[in-house]
């Protein structure tokens, strides 16, 4: 998971955040009601509320999971191919659950 701001205040372009917090409360108990930050595209610095930060998932475990598994399982023929994809996604989907419910979670949060 990481956090990012949808649009910088001035140049409107999207702000990748290399803070981690689990919800927005966290946010504001670590950084109090507004964060500062200066975007890195046009060099501003302003103030965010803790409700402009946005999570998104960084799990590419299913891709990567079931891609894997899919090279494996080509070695069997096509229907190796397809059980080998998705016994290698099957393994991959339980981190990207874990990540997207906690995105879900910080997106939630208020
Ligand atoms: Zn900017």
């Amino acid at each position: 998971m990481k956090l990012f701001i949808k649009q910088c205040n001035s140049c409107q372009n999207r702000i990748n955040l290399s803070i981690e917090a689990k919800s927005r409360q966290t946010l504001r108990y670590m950084y109090g009601e507004t964060i500062t930050i200066k975007c890195p595209t046009c060099g501003n610095i302003h103030n965010y509320y803790p409700y402009q930060v946005y999570a998104e998932s960084t799990a590419k475990a299913v891709v990567g999971g079931g891609l894997t598994g899919g090279l494996v399982g080509l070695l069997g023929g096509p229907i190796g191919f397809l059980i080998g994809a998705g016994i290698g996604g099957a393994i991959g989907n339980e981190n990207d659950k874990i990540d997207r419910k906690n995105v879900e979670k910080f997106n939630s949060s208020w």
